[in-house]
């Protein structure tokens, strides 16, 4: 439904509106329904707005979530929101598996002709592992961001390559079956097939860079508010309910606050 925002060819209407994306005068009938023109570039710039000015509604409402759970605790210094991953588990589905194979075996031959041609290369660091703080958050939240892992985990040549050792074409068919053999008998739905009950069903170092790198906004603010010595209230929000929360505190404090 259309709302008509002032009516047509009724007196005088003054000057003409812009549009609020180009700054161009509008047609009348562009200001008769919306606030700017009809050009494609408007119309989409106009839909980034709207999706911009809703994920920040969402932000508000989540955020204002967490902040009920802890409000009134003594000894919490901020409060902040994590997604919340809730889908069911279903039991380990060959098809997946061997789709899993296949791209596995794809990148591996990439990656032996990688580590053949260059050398094994050093270990790339991990910013996200080693740090039990930031596991507490994933932990929270469930491991959302692992939705985007399908069945390929995001294993990619320059990881595998890495994992080969002095001879690659000997070590890639037995990589591959350890990988196979980390499948979990459970999986979620809806997520990467190494997303299991204990999360990722791989080892730090098994895990792609990109899953040992990546860190959500949430999560990028928890280890900022832990850089500068905050004892966290953290919640997992899914549509503006806190499903699980816990205090987060730097590694040298006690996540329980001070007694008052
Ligand atoms: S990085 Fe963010 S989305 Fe991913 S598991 Fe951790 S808290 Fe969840
Ligand atoms: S491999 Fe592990 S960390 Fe990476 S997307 Fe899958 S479940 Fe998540």
């Amino acid at each position: 439904m259309v709302e008509i925002r002032r009516p047509l060819g009724h007196g005088p209407l003054g000057p003409a509106p812009l549009c609020t994306a180009c700054g161009t005068p509008l047609g009348r009938l562009d200001a008769a329904v919306g606030d700017h023109c009809r050009t494609l570039a408007c119309r989409a710039a106009m839909a980034v707005r709207r999706d911009r000015a809703a994920k920040i509604a969402r932000d508000e409402r989540d955020a204002a979530s967490a902040r009920a759970v802890f409000a009134g605790r003594p000894g919490i210094e901020a409060t902040l929101h994590l997604p919340a991953f809730d889908r069911p588990l279903l039991p380990h589905d060959p098809a997946r598996a061997a789709t899993f194979r296949a791209t596995l075996t794809a990148a591996m031959a990439e990656a032996v002709a990688l580590a053949t041609e260059a050398g094994p290369e050093p270990e790339a660091s991990a910013p996200g592992s080693g740090r039990p703080e930031l596991e507490q958050g994933c932990a929270l939240c469930g491991g959302s961001c692992c939705r985007f892992g399908g069945d390929h985990a995001f294993l990619a040549a320059p990881h595998l390559a890495r994992r080969l050792g002095p001879d690659p074409a000997t070590a890639a068919g037995p990589t591959i079956e350890a990988y196979m053999a980390r499948l979990p008998a459970l999986s979620y739905a809806e997520s990467c097939l190494f997303h299991g009950p204990a999360g990722c069903a791989l080892d730090r170092h098994e895990r792609s860079d990109i899953c040992n790198a990546y860190r959500c906004a949430g999560l990028g603010r928890l280890a900022d508010l832990l850089d500068r010595g905050r004892r966290v209230g953290a919640s997992a929000v899914a549509e503006g309910v806190a499903t699980r929360s816990a205090v987060i505190a730097p590694a040298h404090l006690s996540a329980a606050p001070p007694p008052v």
